[in-house]
């Protein structure tokens, strides 16, 4: 399962931003709800990209995507790596 969710990291922005193929979205979202983890994941990086795109409507600047997926590689592999 672990490997599954890794896989599943790098799309989650663009999953967020409903920027994926439809046949990968059915996939992450079946994956979301047998998954906690995932759904917790992608609940906090909701969270943060509402927030950060609140009063400032264009699309998130590159370097701050770039923090938020390495931020969650971060948590995953403290999560996974025991
Ligand atoms: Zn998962």
């Amino acid at each position: 399962m672990a490997g599954k969710c890794r896989e599943y990291i790098k799309d989650l922005s663009d999953y967020l931003d409903g920027d994926i193929d439809s046949g990968l979205c059915a996939e992450i979202e079946s994956h979301i709800g047998e998954c906690e983890n995932c759904r917790i994941m992608i609940d906090s990086l909701k969270q943060t990209v509402i927030l950060c795109r609140e009063g400032k409507p264009e699309p998130l600047p590159e370097a701050l995507e770039k923090r938020l997926k390495d931020k969650l590689k971060e948590r995953w592999d403290k999560k996974f790596s025991k």
